[in-house]
């Protein structure tokens, strides 16, 4: 989410610090939990949704395979 200006709407390109255009100081507050500077173990909780979505279809095609392998027994036996 990018931060803007209460003076003059400029985007404020910096975290901390003054307003590069109007000088004022009245920099709004930075999201720090979007900001990525959230405390470690608030982070490390967190998967990103790629890799659950990798550890999810691999389930799935362990599961599938185990099933196959099962079938392929009792046809065998
Ligand atoms: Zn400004």
């Amino acid at each position: 989410m990018a931060r803007t200006c209460p003076e003059c709407g400029w985007i404020w390109p910096k975290p901390k610090g003054p307003c590069p255009v109007c000088g004022s100081d009245a920099a709004p507050e930075l999201d720090l939990t979007e900001a990525g500077t959230a405390p470690a173990g608030d982070r490390r909780a967190k998967m990103p949704w790629h890799l659950k979505l990798l550890v999810a279809s691999l389930a799935v095609y362990l599961g599938w395979r185990a099933f196959q392998g099962i079938e392929w027994l009792i046809h065998h036996i």
